[in-house]
């Protein structure tokens, strides 16, 4: 390769909103995801509800209406 042309590709460290973390290779410092493979539900088999508290919130709890997460 050509010195000085390329970026510099290597291992970094990328960090989910839910917390986890993991390594991969990229030209960036750091990168942050709001999903990855250990919540997504997808993966996880579980609905996620990103709604929670906000308007669809606000309706459950106005008819009563129980989500998932309260059940659990
Ligand atoms: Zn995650």
């Amino acid at each position: 390769m050509k010195a000085g042309i390329h970026p510099n590709y290597k291992m970094v460290q990328v960090t989910c909103a839910c917390g986890n973390t993991f390594e991969t290779g990229s030209v960036k410092k750091e990168i942050r995801v709001e999903t990855c493979s250990e919540c997504h539900p997808f993966y996880t088999g579980r609905q996620k509800f990103a709604e929670a508290g906000g308007r669809v919130d606000r309706f459950n709890k106005k008819y009563g209406i129980k989500t998932p997460q309260q059940q659990q």
